[in-house]
């Protein structure tokens, strides 16, 4: 089993906001238009609605968070189809599917994807030089774990 996952220049990145904190976001990926559209968006369905009509840019959308967008989100990063998290998620309010949340946020770790969750990071992480370029993103060896008696 490889223990390094390619990242290519154009990322694929997901987009997430919770609802008091998706004017922050829209804000963002306005001022980062150029810059994004180098790469391919993905996001929850209300969030990518509204990426689409803010910046005239295709994103491919799953369903809402709450009816299981951020499950369908860490499914693809498990399958490697998502490079890079942008999850503006609130810290201001309890949401009904916080499991389902704790669950994206654990798989980004699990593969070693740039997640960033909130603005500071989100623009470290966009302006970064490994943005245009291939990165090889070192995954901790579970071998052991999937080799182990059951
Ligand atoms: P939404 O979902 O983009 O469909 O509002 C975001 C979330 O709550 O995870």
């Amino acid at each position: 089993m490889s223990n390094i996952r390619i990242l290519k220049p154009r990322k694929k990145i997901a987009l997430i906001a919770h609802d008091h904190k998706k004017a922050e976001l829209i804000d963002w990926v306005y001022y980062n238009r150029g810059v994004l559209s180098r790469h391919e968006l993905f996001g929850t369905g209300t969030t990518g609605r509204l990426v689409e009509e803010a910046i005239d840019r295709p994103v491919t959308k799953l369903l809402s968070g709450p009816l299981g967008g951020d499950q369908q989100i860490g499914a693809l990063v498990a399958e490697g189809l998502v490079d890079m998290i942008i999850f503006f998620w609130d810290p201001m309010a309890s949401q009904p599917h916080d499991p389902d949340i704790k669950a994206l946020l654990r798989l980004g770790v699990v593969w070693n994807i740039p997640m960033a969750c909130n603005r500071a990071t989100a623009d470290f992480m966009l302006t970064s030089p490994l943005m245009n370029d291939e990165y090889e993103s070192r995954l901790t060896d579970y071998s052991v774990y999937l080799a182990r008696k059951v």
